[in-house]
C-alpha cells in the first residue's frame, strides 16, 4: 500500500507541475490528491492500520503544501507580469522617447480620438512607465504638455464615458493651466486640474471615488501597494468645491 501511495503521489505531483498555469486545474488536481490521501487515511484507520493511516495523512499534508506552493508561485509570476516590464521594453520606450520623429509617429498611430481639439492617445507601456503604475489601473492617465496630448492606458480609456471625459477635462486642465511635471507641489497641481474639470461641469468627486475603488481592488487582487492617500486628499478638496 505504501509503495502504491508513493507512486500515486508522484504521478499526481507530476500532473500538478504540468498544469501550473491554470489556477483551476491546479486546485482541482491538488484537491483530488488531498481527498484521495485523506480517504485512504480514514480507510486504513478503520482497518486498524495505524501506521499506514498516519502515512496517508502525511501525504495529504504534503499535497496541500505543494498545491499551495504552486498556486502561490503562479500568483507571484502573474503579479510580476502585471507590474513590471522587461529591460528590453524599457530600453525600447526610452529610445522612442528620445527620438522626436519616432515619438510623434507613435503618438499619431495610437491616437484614438480628438477631444475638444486634444488628441487622445492610448499607449499602455509608455504611460505605465511614465507614471510607474500598472497599465491595468484605470487611473493610468497623463498629459503631454509639449504635444498638447492626453495619454492613457486602455483600461483607463475603457471606463464609462462620463468618467473618461472627466479624466480628459482633468488632463486638459493641467495643460490649460500650464502645469509642469517638475513642479515642487505636484499635489497642488492635481487639486487645480480637478477644479478645472469641476468647472467644466464634470462630476470629479464621482470619478475620483471610482479611481480610488479601482486602486483598492487592484491592491487586494494583485498585491500592489498603490497609495490612495493622494486620492483621499483630492476627493476631500474636490468635495469642498460644491460647498
Ligand atoms: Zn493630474
Amino acid at each position: 500500500m505504501n509503495k502504491f501511495a508513493k507512486t500515486a503521489f508522484n504521478a499526481i505531483n507530476k500532473q500538478i507541475a504540468a498544469v501550473k498555469d491554470s489556477y483551476l486545474a491546479t486546485t482541482l488536481i491538488g484537491g483530488t490528491a488531498v481527498g484521495f490521501y485523506m480517504a485512504s487515511s480514514y480507510k486504513q484507520k478503520d482497518l486498524g492500520n495505524r501506521k499506514a493511516s498516519i502515512a496517508m495523512a502525511a501525504y495529504a499534508g504534503i499535497a496541500i503544501h505543494n498545491t499551495g506552493k504552486v498556486l502561490l508561485e503562479k500568483y507571484q509570476r502573474d503579479n510580476r507580469k502585471k507590474v513590471f516590464m522587461s529591460a528590453e521594453l524599457v530600453d525600447e520606450l526610452v529610445a522612442i522617447n528620445n527620438n522626436a520623429t519616432k515619438f510623434k509617429a507613435q503618438l499619431e498611430a495610437r491616437t484614438v480620438e480628438t477631444y475638444k481639439g486634444y488628441p487622445v492617445v492610448v499607449w499602455d507601456d509608455y504611460v505605465a512607465l511614465q507614471l510607474q503604475i500598472p497599465a491595468s489601473l484605470p487611473m493610468c492617465t497623463a498629459w503631454l504638455y509639449n504635444h498638447k496630448t492626453i495619454i492613457m492606458s486602455q483600461a483607463a480609456y475603457d471606463q464609462d464615458r462620463n468618467t473618461v471625459e472627466t479624466v480628459f477635462e482633468h488632463e486638459i486642465g493641467h495643460m490649460v493651466l500650464g502645469h509642469s511635471v517638475d513642479h515642487s507641489d505636484p499635489l497642488g497641481l492635481e487639486f487645480e486640474a480637478d477644479e478645472y474639470a469641476y468647472d467644466q461641469g464634470k462630476d470629479i468627486v464621482k470619478a475620483l471615488r471610482k479611481l480610488r475603488l479601482d486602486c483598492i481592488i487592484a491592491n487586494i487582487k494583485y498585491g500592489h501597494s498603490i497609495s490612495i492617500t493622494t486620492l483621499n486628499q483630492r476627493i476631500a478638496v474636490a468635495r469642498s468645491l460644491s460647498l
